[in-house]
């Protein structure tokens, strides 16, 4: 198996490791594997009731196809999925189900450092990038922008990483005590929080801006379309299925709360390896577009809602690219053009490429969306049936969940659990009058902010650049 790009018609190869340290394809294109590799059910029946380390490595050993010594890849995902971040829980589960009622569970993804299922895949991606630079002889500076969780979850994962440096820009205002706090607490030795005097397009928009230079051009990224993060949640879908299928070949819906399109595509791989998945069913937010596009083949941007599962405040999908690439059979040359109209005129209608609806529900997709009062009510009715609460945008798959559940037939569904509701208080007290008690870790976590945790510049490039310069020690 190798990695070719969703815009290459002369499918050049590349390896999985070289994936992993470069992000989007010079073409502009996503890596996508050339094949999908296949995943019995006899060897699925073996991983029933095992640690997650080791469904981890079943699963990703496949994915990284050599690429990565198996014994290699066995260690890095011991120290990505340690006790020390994940905390000891039963039977190595780090990522349980959790019953609501008959049939019908969240699955708790986000046990990690930072209390958001983005902790799963930046803490392997982190292990696997400074491996592989460490093997190379290679240093990366990387510099990215937040709003909130990518941030502190890529802090968490490669803080004291040897062969990496992170700078991360977030805006001074817009995040929550929480995340500056979350955050703050992770600045030193590799780590360089930068607070930006402005927005969070200003920091992004700084971000393009020094990539563009020579002196730049080098830095690296770690947002959601690297394939090293997608791959690495694809296991969980394997144990999620797992613990949900009475016996193996049973079938599994999955409800999944979308913004960029990455968890859900996981979820596709796994489906495509052989899990048996019967829905995939994608939940928005308010910002619709990928539930507009699964009810009508119109994949059009529309301006972003500020709403109460801010996470998910996205209208364009990245990720999709790369299930388009297998709705078109792997036609490089038509995902270019499909993509190219979306860039130019912001709206592109699949029909147009000899696409039907029935060929999503075909690869097994639905939708839905939420709204600030069905999480609401989502998180009261969890809470009365399961007795534990979700977060906002947990609340969003379950709210789309139950609308698509028939309770005459028997099929498990489970709805992916991406952040502890500790992270979103505001919306968690709304729903229920109070607030719960937090993990001890959080406990007086904004109290904790020291000064000199963020250092301040205005959305000047001069600025940012004379800071990297500073402090980027490359070899
Ligand atoms: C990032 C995020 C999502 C959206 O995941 P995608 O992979 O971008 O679809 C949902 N919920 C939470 C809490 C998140 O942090």
């Amino acid at each position: 198996m190798k990695m070719i790009s969703t815009r290459d018609g002369s499918r050049t190869a590349r390896s999985y490791t070289d994936v992993l340290l470069a992000g989007l394809a010079p073409d502009g294109g996503l890596y996508v594997p050339s094949e999908y590799p296949k995943f019995p059910l006899e060897d699925l029946k073996k991983l029933k009731g095992l640690p997650y380390r080791d469904i981890a490595f079943a699963v990703k050993k496949k994915l990284v196809d050599g690429d990565i010594p198996d014994e290699d890849l066995r260690k890095l995902i011991d120290k990505a999925y340690s006790e020390a971040a994940f905390g000891a829980v039963p039977y190595g589960n780090i990522v349980p189900l959790m019953k609501v009622e008959d049939n019908f569970y969240v699955q708790q993804l986000s046990l990690g450092p930072t209390a958001a299922f983005k902790d799963m895949a930046l803490q392997q991606l982190g292990q696997e990038m400074n491996y592989e630079l460490k093997k190379r002889n290679e240093h990366l500076t990387i510099l990215g922008a937040t709003s909130g969780d990518t941030g502190s979850a890529a802090e968490a994962a490669f803080k004291g990483l040897d062969n990496v440096v992170l700078f991360m820009l977030s805006p001074e205002e817009g995040m929550s005590p929480f995340q500056k706090a979350q955050m703050g607490a992770l600045s030193g030795s590799n780590i360089f929080n930068v607070s930006v005097r402005g927005r969070f397009d200003d920091c992004q928009d700084l971000v393009k801006e020094l990539k563009q230079e020579e002196e730049f051009s080098k830095l690296g990224a770690v947002n959601s379309i690297n394939w090293g993060r997608i791959s690495s949640q694809v296991p969980y879908f394997f144990s999620g299925y797992l613990q949900a299928a009475a016996h193996v070949g049973d079938e599994v819906d999955f409800v999944v709360p979308t913004g960029n399109f990455g968890n859900i595509l996981s979820g596709y791989i796994a489906k495509r390896m052989g899990v048996p998945i019967r829905r995939l069913i994608v939940a928005t937010n308010e910002n619709d577009v990928m539930d507009k596009l699964f009810k009508t083949g119109v994949y059009e941007l529309t301006p972003t809602h500020v709403t109460s599962s801010p996470s998910m405040d996205i209208s364009k999908a990245s990720n999709y690219e790369r299930l388009a690439f297998d709705l078109f059979d792997g036609d490089a040359g038509k995902v270019k053009k499909y993509m190219d109209e979306f860039e130019k005129n912001k709206k592109v209608d699949l029909r147009d490429y000899g696409i039907g609806l029935e060929r999503l529900k075909e690869l097994g997709f639905m939708s839905g969306n939420g709204a600030h009062a069905k999480r609401l009510r989502a998180i009261q009715e969890v809470n009365k049936k399961g007795g534990f609460v979700i977060d906002p945008h947990t609340a969003d798959a379950v709210a789309v969940g139950w609308q698509y559940k028939d309770k005459s037939e028997d099929v498990p569904m489970v709805c992916m659990g991406t952040a502890l509701p500790v992270k979103f208080e505001d919306t968690t007290k709304e729903a229920l009058g109070y607030i719960p008690e937090r993990p001890k870790r959080f406990l007086d976590l904004e109290g904790s902010l020291k000064d000199g945790a963020f250092y301040t510049i205005d959305a000047d490039a001069e600025q940012l650049k004379e800071y990297i310069r500073g402090n980027m020690r490359i070899a």
